[in-house]
């Protein structure tokens, strides 16, 4: 028998949750309001995200169709934009993590995204519009849910726009590999992480025309030790592009015949970026694990219900 999760403190819970409604309504009016239209999540597909990092296969046969329960919604919301040109979702993924992320405080294996995505959109508007979501949601939770905050004794400040900006390679160069969890834990606001390297990311990120080798994409990082909050970025949007960056990843297209059949079509650029629900409630809340927002969480490698 695996380790049970234990059991939950119920008022931390109500605290978080409390915190969750907050933050979910918060972005939903603000994106309504900036001309986004929200569509409903897309829950399994014949292609999903193939991620940058290992986790367990969840696909299965239906009517000898392979389909596989989403890992996030990165196809649909490029396709999607093309006609609906400013979306977003509450996106629940599956991602079946390795049980080594169990202790890393902040991957569930299942867990939601507000994903968005926007036609025409540069990077640059994109970090823009996250700024103003996390100024925003951090003000608006300071102001909604004192109550809450005062009971966890965590005391949040409002950061200000522009958030510092680092390039990938000076954060490698100066702290190494764990450059994102030393950097974490030494800044005091939400920071970013841009111009990451070609083979660090998936196919789907676009390379910057002017900056051969790496990718017009940035992750947001939390100030304190929480780590990542959110990734996304310009995506790539010419065909032989899509196919060259596929074969580099060593993928086949069958995987993702219908979006490869789509962007023959031709596409226009968009790019978006989705930020974690789970994880924004802990760092709101201040909590040292993510499970402990949800009353159901799906630790990686601990049996959940
Ligand atoms: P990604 O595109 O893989 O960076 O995922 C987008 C966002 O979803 C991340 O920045 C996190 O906020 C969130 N996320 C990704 N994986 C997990 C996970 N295993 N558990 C909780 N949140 C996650
Ligand atoms: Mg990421």
């Amino acid at each position: 028998m695996k380790e049970v999760i234990e059991p939950l403190n119920r008022d931390t819970l109500r605290y978080a949750l409390r915190i969750n409604g907050t933050v979910r309504a918060y972005f939903s009016a603000f994106l309504r309001e900036q001309g986004y239209l929200e569509i409903p999540p897309v829950i399994y597909s014949t292609a999903t995200d193939p991620l940058n990092h290992p986790v367990f296969d969840t696909s299965f046969e239906y009517y000898g169709e392979k389909y596989s329960i989403t890992k996030s919604m990165i196809f649909h919301k490029q396709i999607a934009v093309q006609y609906l040109n400013k979306i977003f979702a509450f996106s629940p993924n599956v991602r079946l993590e390795t049980s080594d992320r169990a202790s890393t405080g902040r991957h569930l294996s299942e867990f939601t995204q507000i994903d968005i995505e926007c036609l025409k959109a540069s990077r640059d508007d994109m970090i823009s519009l996250a700024e103003d979501m996390i100024v925003g949601v951090i003000a608006e939770v300071k102001e909604k849910n004192k109550t809450e905050l005062n009971s966890l004794k965590r005391t949040l400040n409002v950061p200000k726009k522009p958030f510092v900006r680092i390039r990938y390679e000076d954060a490698f160069r100066e702290y190494g590999k764990q450059f994102e969890d030393l950097l974490s834990a030494k800044m005091t606001a939400p920071f970013w992480i841009i111009d990451i390297p070609i083979k660090e990311r998936e196919f789907y990120d676009r390379e910057d025309p002017n900056n051969e080798g790496f990718l017009l994409d940035m992750d947001l990082i939390y100030p304190e030790g929480f780590g990542e909050a959110s990734s996304g970025g310009e995506r790539e949007f010419e065909i032989e592009k899509i196919l060259k960056r596929v074969k580099l990843k060593g993928q086949s297209t069958d995987q993702f015949k219908w979006f490869i059949e789509a962007a023959s079509g031709g596409l226009l650029p968009s790019a978006g970026f989705g930020i974690g629900i789970e994880r924004l409630v802990r760092y709101l809340c201040g909590f040292p694990r993510i499970d402990m927002v949800t009353p159901f969480p799906k630790i990686p490698g601990k049996l959940s219900i």
